[in-house]
């Protein structure tokens, strides 16, 4: 059997976390096992569905690097297949029109609530064997009604969840057109993962009750029941059902404060799925390990440090070439050039192991790009007389020394020597000379980055004329 998995989002919010995970688990199951990821979009909620969520997925599955093999389909444009699918099942007496108007169902409902009764269809409008249904009324559009199965039990053994069994007593005839001829969602579903000879649905457990009405459907169609994974839901740090009081919770928003898209991952591949103790993993690693035993029922509870402990890990990992790039752009949306400063490659691998997330790295390398404006503060505490008279020597002797960090290194300790400093009483009021602030990674690096042209200009700065 080949393997071929969907993700199935609704257009209709941002991709939030607990989706990005389902799609890492189809994603991952269908790499797995060398299959088919399908992304279909659900949009047949025309008023929630918008342009902008729609982008918002598919920005936020190409962050994060899952990219599908088919698709993106689209249900509001497979429309004339669901139609001709119900066409087949009226003909074929798996379904049926029901004729009920809404204030005959309001008194239904009424009389079973008054029973103590779950509201359900009665099966008025079902033909049945040796049933004389009334005349259809005239002028009243009717709905289309699934002919469920009215005995015996629905169950599947979920990949996550164990058996699961639902009487077909609990589940009514339920209407899969409405009465101006739409599908409603349960059947577009199924006829989807259907054509789309889905083999397994891994999805988030509020699907559960849709389940087996699903599998009542497919199997009245003929057609192959999949397998079914329902994952359970993700709690907030704070142990409550995760919403926008958790902050961070559309997946770009974490790439806008500046999580690199590994790092969210390897974090949503741990959230209810374990390998022994593993917990810092790549993707490739992730794929050949993946399977669907080992996702757990309970719920799984995030844990924003850590992802920021992940987020740290593979920040010092990554490529200088794209954090440069990232800094780059960070900074460019506050407004701040790169262009004739210092080589970003070079900065930023100063900071890589130094900073939480993409955003600080670009807090921590705009000082080099920039003129520092030490505060009166911060000029008054650390560029006193003796401390003005030593980077005066100094810069003598920057002038036309061989530029390199060892060597740099060498001509601060000697000139601080020379000039009576201990070696902070040299480098902190060289740091905010070139800086503007007393901290920064090693001294002999920093010059050397920041290139011999940049340094005697930031000295001259700060020097008596
Ligand atoms: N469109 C559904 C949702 O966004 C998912 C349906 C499914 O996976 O079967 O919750």
């Amino acid at each position: 059997m080949k393997v071929r998995t969907r993700f199935a989002p609704s257009p209709t919010g941002f991709l939030h976390i607990g989706g990005a995970r389902t799609a890492l688990f189809s994603w991952a199951y269908a790499r797995r096992h060398g299959g088919t990821f399908i992304l279909r979009i659900e949009d047949t909620d025309v008023a929630r569905s918008t342009p902008e969520a729609l982008q918002a997925i598919i920005d936020g599955m190409q962050w994060l690097g899952l990219a599908h093999d088919e698709g993106p389909f689209y249900q509001m444009q497979r429309m004339a297949r669901y139609k001709e699918v119900i066409g087949e099942m009226l003909a074929a007496g798996t379904a049926y029109h029901c004729y009920m108007s809404i204030a005959e169902l309001d008194a239904l409902r009424a009389e079973q609530e008054a029973r103590k009764e779950k509201p359900r269809y009665d099966g008025r409008w079902r033909p049945e064997p040796g049933k004389t249904l009334q005349p259809p009324p005239a002028g009243v559009p009717p709905v289309v009604r699934f002919r469920n199965p009215q005995e015996g039990v629905v169950a599947w053994d979920d990949q996550v969840k164990g058996r699961v069994e639902f009487a077909n007593s609990e589940l009514d005839d339920f209407i899969i057109a409405r009465a101006d001829g739409t599908p409603t969602y349960n059947f577009c579903v199924v006829v989807d993962d259907r054509d789309m000879e889905i083999t397994h649905v891994i999805r988030g457990d509020d699907h559960v009750n849709n389940t087996p009405r699903q599998i009542n459907l497919l199997q009245a169609l003929g057609a192959p029941v999949p397998r079914y994974g329902h994952l359970s839901m993700i709690l907030g740090d704070d142990g409550q059902k995760l919403s926008k009081r958790h902050g961070a919770v559309s997946v770009m928003q974490y790439e806008e404060e500046g999580y690199l898209p590994e790092a969210v991952l390897n974090y949503l591949a741990r959230l209810g799925w374990s390998h022994g103790d593993e917990e810092v993993f790549s993707m490739e690693q992730f794929v050949q390990w993946f399977d669907l035993d080992h996702i757990t029922g309970s719920a799984a509870q995030f844990n924003t440090e850590k992802l920021n402990w992940l987020n740290t890990h593979y920040l010092k990992l990554a490529d200088p070439q794209r954090l440069a790039a990232e800094a780059t752009r960070r900074l460019a949306q506050q407004g701040v050039a790169v262009t004739g400063g210092p080589e970003m490659e070079r900065v930023v691998v100063l900071y890589r192991d130094r900073v939480g997330n993409l955003n600080e790295l670009a807090d921590a390398v705009h000082p080099f790009f920039v003129m520092p404006k030490p505060t009166d503060e911060v000029r008054a505490q650390h560029l006193t007389e003796a401390a003005l008279k030593g980077l005066g020597a100094l810069r003598e002797r920057l002038l036309a020394c061989a530029w390199q960090a060892a060597e740099l290194g060498q001509i601060v300790k000697q000139t601080a020597a020379e000039s009576g400093l201990k070696m902070p009483q040299l480098a902190i009021p060289l740091r905010v000379a070139l800086l503007g602030m007393p901290q920064s990674p090693s001294i002999d690096a920093v010059l050397e980055v920041l290139g011999r042209e940049r340094v005697l200009a930031r000295l001259a700065a700060v020097l008596p004329a």
